[in-house]
């Protein structure tokens, strides 16, 4: 089992939490126009990378904040945690 150490409640079970996607997407700008493609790849096309990686998590059942938490999907090991607002 992973434990997530919450920037808010502190070390916490990952049974707390739901996975929230990739932390790298950046939304497009707001009043820019934006391509049929472009929309479909923000929403849509996702990498699924073997190693270290940013995801979105959801403190679904503590503080209930989004955090970001940096972690390597073939070990499960964490590395850092951080604020969803915070730049990484
Ligand atoms: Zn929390």
């Amino acid at each position: 089992m992973l434990y997530i150490k919450c920037p808010y409640c502190g070390l916490r079970s990952q049974n707390e939490f739901a996975y929230g996607g990739d932390a790298t997407i950046k939304r497009p700008n707001l009043n820019q126009e934006v391509s049929n493609t472009e929309w479909d790849n923000f929403v849509y096309l996702r990498k699924s990378p073997r190693g270290r990686h940013l995801e979105f998590w959801h403190h679904i059942s503590g503080c209930r904040q989004w955090i970001k938490v940096d972690r390597d999907t073939a070990t499960h090991e964490i590395f850092n945690t951080y604020k969803a607002n915070e730049e990484v």
